[in-house]
C-alpha cells in the first residue's frame, strides 16, 4: 500500500467524465484498448507527441496544475498550428508521483479539459502510471486540406521572414517566476502577461490555418526554442540562411523595463528565450503585399516581418553596425547548445 490519494482508475475518470467535443468520425474514445476513427479522405493527418517532464520543462513547486494542463496540450497544439493544422484529437499519458494529490490532478484535469475544449479536440486516451516524478506525455492528432501543410522545407532566397506575435516573453515570465524575492508571489506574479506566456502559452491554431491557406507561406514551424534555434531550424532544413533585424523583433510592452530588472539583455532573450509558441514562417519572394492584402481580408493577425532568406548558410543578426552568428543559440531542455 502507498499513501497515495489516487487510483489509476480514479484518474482515467477523472478525465473520462468531461464531455468531448463532437466528432462524428471518432467511433471509441476512453475506455477500449483503443480509440478508433476514420479519417476523412480529402484531409492528410497529423501527428505529434510532446513530452514535459518535471525539472526539466516545468517546476511543480511554482506551475499551477491548471495552467500546466493547458499548457501540456499548448505545446502539442502549436507543433500542429505551425504545419497550419487543426487539432482532432489528443491522448494523455501520466507518470505520477506519490505527492500529487487528486486536488492538484482535479485541477491539472480542469486545464486540459479547458483548452481541449477551446480548440475543439477530443481526448480520445492515455496511459496512467505511478512513478518517482511527474512525467506528461501528449500526442495530438490534427487534419489539413490535402496538401496544405506547412513544411519546414520550402524557404527559399529572397523570401520574407516573419513571426506571428511578440518574442522573449515567456523566458522572462519565466524568469520572474524563479525570483519571486524580487517579482513577488506566485499569487500576484500569475496575471502578469510575461508570466502568462511561461505558464500558459496559447497555440496559434487559427493563426497557423490562415497562413497555410494564403498559399504564400512557403515553410514554418513554432517558436519553442527560441527563434536563434527554430529559424536555424528551417534553414537547415531548406537548405539557406536568414538574417534577422534586432530592431525589428516585436516585444511586450515592458520587456525592457522588464529586462533591466533581470539584468538582462532584451536582444539576448528575444533570439535566445524558448517557449514563446508563436509561428515563425516564410512569405515567398515578392509576395510580401499580396500577402499583407490576403491576411488583413481574412484576419485581424498583426504579424511582423523580421528579416529575409538568404543563400548562404546561417542565421544572423544585425544589430546596428553589428552582424553575427545565431544559429542554434537558443534554448535546449537537455543541456547542450547546438543540436548533433
Ligand atoms: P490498457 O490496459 O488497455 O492500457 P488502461 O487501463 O491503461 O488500458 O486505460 C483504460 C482506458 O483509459 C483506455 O481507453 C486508455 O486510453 C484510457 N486512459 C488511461 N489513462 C488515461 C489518461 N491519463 N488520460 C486519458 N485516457 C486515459
Ligand atoms: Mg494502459
Amino acid at each position: 500500500m502507498t499513501d497515495r490519494s489516487w487510483t489509476e482508475l480514479d484518474v482515467i475518470q477523472l478525465f473520462r467524465a468531461y464531455r468531448q467535443p463532437e466528432n462524428r468520425s471518432l467511433a471509441a474514445g476512453i475506455g477500449d484498448d483503443c480509440a478508433v476513427f476514420t479519417p476523412s479522405e480529402k484531409r492528410e493527418y497529423l501527428v505529434t507527441a510532446d513530452m514535459l517532464v518535471e525539472q526539466v520543462h516545468f517546476d511543480f513547486s511554482f506551475h499551477p496544475p491548471y495552467f500546466l494542463g493547458r499548457k501540456s496540450m499548448a505545446v502539442n497544439l502549436s507543433d500542429i498550428a505551425a504545419m497550419g493544422g487543426k487539432p482532432e484529437f489528443a491522448l494523455l499519458s501520466l507518470a505520477i508521483p506519490d505527492k500529487v494529490d487528486h486536488l492538484w490532478l482535479k485541477e491539472f484535469a480542469e486545464g486540459v479539459h479547458s483548452i481541449l475544449q477551446e480548440f475543439h479536440c477530443g481526448l480520445i486516451g492515455g496511459d496512467t502510471v505511478g512513478a518517482d516524478s511527474l512525467t506528461i506525455g501528449v500526442t495530438v492528432i490534427g487534419s489539413a486540406p490535402r496538401n496544405e501543410a506547412v513544411m519546414r522545407t520550402g524557404a527559399r532566397p529572397g523570401d520574407s521572414v516573419y513571426v506571428s506575435g511578440p518574442v522573449g516573453s515567456a523566458a522572462v515570465g519565466l524568469a520572474m517566476c524563479q525570483n519571486q524575492e524580487q517579482f513577488g508571489p506566485m499569487e500576484r506574479l500569475v496575471d502578469n502577461p510575461f508570466v502568462q506566456q511561461h505558464l500558459n502559452p496559447s497555440p496559434e491554431i487559427s493563426c497557423g490555418r490562415i497562413l497555410a491557406a494564403s498559399g504564400m507561406v512557403t515553410s514554418m514551424q513554432d517558436l519553442s526554442d527560441g527563434l536563434a534555434t527554430d529559424l536555424a531550424h528551417i534553414c537547415r532544413a531548406s537548405n539557406v540562411g536568414a538574417i534577422v533585424q534586432a530592431d525589428l523583433l516585436p516585444g511586450l510592452p515592458g520587456l525592457d523595463s522588464a529586462c533591466r530588472q533581470l539584468n538582462a539583455s532584451v536582444e539576448e532573450l528575444q533570439v535566445s528565450g524558448g517557449e514563446d509558441y508563436r509561428l515563425v514562417f516564410t512569405v515567398a519572394k515578392g509576395q510580401d503585399n499580396g500577402f499583407a492584402d490576403y491576411v488583413s481580408q481574412n484576419s485581424s493577425l498583426e504579424l511582423y516581418r523580421i528579416g529575409s532568406i538568404v543563400k548562404s548558410p546561417g542565421v544572423f543578426l544585425v544589430s546596428g553596425e553589428t552582424k553575427r552568428d545565431i544559429s542554434f543559440q537558443g534554448y535546449t531542455h537537455s543541456g547542450e547548445r547546438s543540436p548533433s
